[in-house]
């Protein structure tokens, strides 16, 4: 791209790119279905940081990959990059069927998920069909009811087993956090696999037809109720055939699910590429070429049981997996002002004040931390989720971020337990959270 022609930054979207400042710095967010990533495709994506990115990635709970600070003659460049390992960032922003999550990186149930997610990208992934949404269109697949991820997706599909030969799940849908966090409804039981992709394209030109420019789902189903989506559902898909698929951009074949997967630690998501490398190697050695992104922003392998002590000894070794404070306790945290231009706090620096804030009793819990309302880091399912709700002046000097505290304890969304703290406020919260 010339640099004197002038960025359509609202176009980019659909590219997966955002604009990042007023220096025209822009994040690009790869897709990657389930989270998973072969090695090829991993050292790949560390190429393309250290060429274009600074040398430095961000992994997203959604399993994404975000590049930061790419400049828009370089896209091109990218785009090619990843399209030859079978990655692609479109549809990553914007109105478009985003990356499909699967929060369980190498349970049990993760062959009959992760491949459920793949068939999902392969047939929304860059389909026209499915671009040109009022807003975003979330979909994950789970593999069971912990941790709650499907109550904040447009379409949170669960596992619940196999049954009369097929795999079998619920549907939730019209869920969402933001400034309006509203929890899914779920939309149909048991459904056999191969009953999915038609239901979620209904659901799509539903939402397409009837919801606002800027709405979500959550939108469309507040104003017209559970019973009113379900009609218009119902007249949707009278007659009318599932689009075609346009077309594979992922070859990658799907690593069979083993023993309890291996996780190391990446603090915030936030990595280089020499760590990246690093990492890598111990996949190509010791996890069958793959390793995955996992909700809570780590990185997890998938060893056989004979590999599993040498790759633990091999990630200790070089710190990734231990019994720091940091390492028990979970930390789910958006890039915040670090790269968002909706950023209010600075997340990173923020969860390491409250990690030194915290007392030993409370080292194991989860957090999550947002630096906006719009609570891209799930601050609503975490324990102790933070959302930066604004700025304001402090006896009449610089507007600094006022923080709100979600608590969960039952099985829905967490509720705000405080509101407007200051940063001093926050981390004396955070010092008696285990009180
Ligand atoms: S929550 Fe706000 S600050 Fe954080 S990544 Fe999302 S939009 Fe940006």
């Amino acid at each position: 791209m010339a640099t004197d022609t002038p960025i359509d930054f609202q176009k980019l979207r659909l590219d997966g790119v955002y604009r990042m400042n007023e220096r025209d710095e822009l994040m690009l967010r790869i897709k990657v279905p389930a989270g998973v990533l072969s090695v090829a495709q991993a050292a790949q994506v560390a190429d393309l940081a250290d060429a274009f990115a600074g040398g430095r990635l961000h992994l997203t709970t959604r399993g994404s990959i975000e590049l930061h600070r790419v400049r828009a003659r370089d896209l091109a460049a990218i785009g090619r990059g990843l399209a030859a390992v079978g990655l692609t960032s479109r549809g990553a922003c914007g109105g478009a069927v985003r990356g499909i999550a699967c929060s369980a990186s190498f349970s049990p149930n993760f062959v009959v998920t992760q491949a459920l997610a793949r068939r999902l990208h392969r047939h929304f992934a860059g389909n026209p069909h499915f671009e040109g949404l009022p807003k975003k269109f979330k979909i994950a697949v789970e593999d069971g009811y912990a941790g709650a991820r499907h109550l904040i997706q447009d379409a949170g599909i669960v596992f619940t087993g196999h049954d009369r030969g097929a795999n079998r799940f619920d549907v939730w849908v019209a869920g969402g956090l933001g400034r309006e966090p509203q929890a899914a409804f779920q939309l149909a039981e048991n459904l056999a696999e191969e009953a999915l992709i038609p239901l979620i394209e209904a659901v799509v030109r539903t939402y397409v037809k009837h919801t606002p420019a800027g709405k979500r789902l959550k939108h469309l189903v507040r104003s017209v109720g559970e019973v009113g989506l379900r009609r218009l559902l119902e007249q949707e898909r009278a007659g009318r055939p599932t689009v075609l698929a346009a077309g594979g951009l992922d070859g990658t074949p799907a690593p069979a699910g083993g023993g309890a997967p291996v996780t190391a630690f990446i603090f915030a998501g936030d990595l280089d590429t020499a760590t990246l490398r690093q990492l890598i190697e111990a996949a190509r050695s010791h996890s069958g070429g793959f390793l995955a992104v996992t909700a809570d922003q780590n990185l997890a392998f998938a060893p056989a049981a004979e590999a599993r002590a040498a790759l633990v000894q091999e990630l200790a070794a070089a710190g990734f997996v231990g019994t720091s404070a940091a390492e028990k306790t979970a930390f789910r945290v958006c890039v915040g002002s670090h790269a968002c231009r909706m950023g209010l706090s600075p997340t990173r620096d923020l969860a390491r004040a409250v990690l030194d804030a915290l007392p030993p009793a409370a080292q194991g819990l989860e957090w999550a931390i947002s630096g906006c309302p719009n609570s891209c880091s799930q601050p609503q399912l975490a324990p102790v989720g933070i959302v930066t709700s604004r700025l304001a002046k402090e006896d009449g000097g610089e507007r600094t971020p006022r923080f709100d505290i979600y608590r969960r304890t039952g099985e829905g969304l967490g509720e705000k337990c405080e509101e407007g703290l200051n940063l001093q406020q926050l981390l004396q919260f955070a010092s008696r959270v285990a009180e």
